[in-house]
């Protein structure tokens, strides 16, 4: 088989479980070959060798079967850099990006130096990675209430080369007031999901059923930890600071309320997605 025909084929046989079939196949020929996109392009003709084919085949079976692509390759590109991905972490999303744009606009527009961030439940640390990487003074508490997380979050970090202070915990509690605090920015992006609404059959429910539930959904109400986030988050954050939580589409209402409610004389907002969707809860208190 060669490199064209490995994609057509992907193309039909994921036909029904993917709405990218072809970008998928790409992704898995990328991996499997270790080589760019543009590779691809350049060799449609090549012939994959055997160990390869029957590798490309059983990563087809896997993504018929819904697996999430980022898992089937276990890594995804977030923020122009590649994270490692398991099962035991929520797959970065395009949409957090806009969190990364803001945070940085932020620090720009304040020109804060050295900020001190702190990260509350990293997950694949992809967040705390990456403000890391792209503010080079700063000094980044990434916190996490799964040991497993924190493995991966700590493996991407070497990999990666940025230095993070890992800790476990729940929310605030993996932090210590005697010595943390106060932080410039405080970002999360928590469980906030109500799987019980997401539709049965749509592919984006295939994709959640690997996820981890308790990186998807919280116990309680679907907004329990952006509640507790924000009720908990005066203490730890600077007067001049800024705290930017992730938040479901339809969860825009609530989370001003609680913010207008503890912080009151911070400017708040929610901003959307490039969906236009109700994504992010931001309190600026420096303005
Ligand atoms: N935005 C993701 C989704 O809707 C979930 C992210 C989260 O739970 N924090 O699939």
């Amino acid at each position: 088989m060669t490199i064209k025909q490995a994609i057509r084929f992907a193309q039909k046989y994921l036909q029904n479980t993917s709405m990218t079939p072809r970008l998928d196949a790409e992704i898995i020929l990328c991996h499997i070959l270790d080589v760019p996109k543009s590779y691809l392009l350049a060799h449609t003709t090549d012939l994959l060798r055997e160990e390869d084919h029957a590798r490309f085949l059983e990563m087809n079976r896997k993504r018929a079967n819904g697996i999430p692509i980022a898992y089937i390759v276990c890594e995804k590109e977030f923020f122009g850099r590649r994270f490692t991905v398991g099962q035991n972490v929520l797959i970065p999303r395009p949409e957090t990006e806009m969190l990364i744009e803001y945070v940085l606009d932020f620090v720009t527009r304040k020109t804060c130096t050295k900020p001190c961030i702190v990260d509350i439940g990293t997950g694949s640390g992809c967040i705390a990675i990456t403000l890391a990487k792209e503010i080079l003074d700063s000094h980044i508490i990434a916190t996490d209430i799964s040991h497993s997380a924190l493995h991966l979050a700590r493996t991407n970090a070497k990999d990666l080369s940025a230095v993070i202070d890992f800790r476990f915990g729940d929310l605030f509690f993996a932090l210590d007031p005697s010595k943390d605090g106060p932080f410039d920015i405080i970002v999360s992006n928590p469980p906030y999901v109500d799987i019980d609404t997401v539709d049965q059959q749509s592919p984006l429910q295939s994709s959640l059923q690997y996820e981890p539930r308790e990186a998807l959904t919280p116990p309680g109400l679907p907004c329990s930890l952006i509640i507790r986030l924000v009720t908990e988050s005066p203490q730890w954050l600077s007067d001049s600071g800024l705290l930017i939580i992730e938040i479901g589409h339809d969860q825009g209402d609530i989370s001003l309320h609680i913010a207008k409610k503890i912080y009151p004389t911070a400017a708040i907002q929610i901003i959307q997605d490039y969906s236009g969707l109700d994504r992010f809860l931001i309190v600026d208190q420096s303005k």
